[in-house]
């Protein structure tokens, strides 16, 4: 008769109880994807119908992305359609709705990262280019460079057929509205109202045949100086993804997170000292980062996904392929 060592019976017990209890870990999900629309939020005194809308804008940049992956569509498809939608949302601070520069301008950045073989692309400094984002994916995949900006990356725009128009498309009255508030502040050194401040998008995605991606896309931060350039096109600032370990999307003052090197020290956590997602996001927003810098969304190679702020609050949305579905503001959503 085969005989049982007492570790063994121990585990299977363990593993029984475990499973009694019903906590023993969820399933790893063939796909998952993650969102964020700023880590600026609405304050609460804001009416009932801007949260309404955010919340509805958020769910249908999820439910954009959740199709594609879905149907085993690849993560890089999934992140660019789902930020090309955000871009076109007067709501966040991306293509339409960018915040202006002081010049009262709108100058646009982005970047997008392919985990299966660390190729990327990024732009800056857009000013005529409806959607920065896929000028970064045509950068990634139709140039020999990583990073194009101002008029160079918008003449490769035209050679690439890409749709143009007026920076006047960007800009809206509420933005303008948020420069002079910002302008005033500054006159009288008081400190940026974090409303006014954010409203970066982002997307990162595990797709069926295991291959990460992250995208991030912005209009950068309101009254920044003409020619400024944030984390979001930086490539391990604001974005990074390797399938190896995780993608990442942050928002946030970029002049911290290009310090810090955000996005790569997330991945870097994870790679040399065997840190969670969750340890690694959480040591760099809390420990390295301080109170009010922003945020980052993450999935990891194994479909988990995180969301890590220090901001009053991150808009945010979560799916995946084991029926996963919520989109977040300030509170906790289902899910940590
Ligand atoms: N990180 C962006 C920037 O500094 C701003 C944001 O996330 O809202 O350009």
């Amino acid at each position: 008769m085969r005989k049982f060592s007492t570790s063994s019976i121990t585990i299977a017990l363990l593993l029984a109880v475990a499973s009694l209890c019903g906590c023993q870990s969820a399933p790893k999900a063939e796909w998952a994807l993650a969102i964020h629309g700023g880590a600026g939020v609405i304050s609460h005194d804001r009416p009932e119908s801007e949260r309404v809308a955010y919340r509805e804008s958020l769910t249908a940049a999820l439910e954009t992305g959740r199709e594609i992956l879905d149907d085993g569509g690849t993560s890089l498809d999934a992140v660019e359609a789902v930020i090309r939608l955000m871009e076109e949302n007067p709501l966040f601070n991306a293509g339409k709705g960018a915040v202006f520069t002081n010049a009262e301008t709108c100058e646009l950045d982005a970047s997008i990262m392919n985990g299966a073989d660390l190729n990327c692309g990024a732009v800056s400094g857009i000013t005529t280019v409806r959607s920065p984002i896929t000028l970064a994916r045509r950068v990634m995949e139709n140039s020999r460079h990583v990073f194009l900006i101002g008029s160079g990356a918008e003449q490769f725009a035209r050679e690439q057929g890409l749709t143009f128009v007026d920076n006047t498309y960007f800009q809206t009255e509420r933005r303008r509205e948020a420069l002079k508030r910002a302008k005033a502040r500054e006159a009288n050194n008081a400190a940026m109202l974090p409303n006014d401040a954010y409203g970066t998008v982002g997307a990162v995605a595990l797709d069926r045949h295991g291959n990460l991606a992250a995208a991030t896309s912005t209009g950068g931060m309101t009254n920044k100086r003409f020619g400024r350039v944030g984390d979001s096109p930086i490539v391990g600032a604001g974005t990074f993804a390797d399938n190896t370990t995780c993608a990442v999307s942050c928002t946030g003052t970029g002049e911290l997170f290009i310090r810090h090197g955000v996005a790569r020290d997330v991945a870097a956590r994870m790679q040399y000292a065997g840190a969670s997602l969750r340890t690694a996001a959480d040591q760099v927003i809390h420990d390295v980062l301080s109170p009010g810098d922003g945020g980052l969304i993450a999935v990891g190679s194994d479909g988990a996904i995180v969301f890590s702020f220090n901001s009053q609050g991150m808009f945010r949305g979560a799916a995946d392929s084991n029926g996963r579905f919520d989109v977040g503001i300030w509170e906790a959503m289902n899910r940590p």
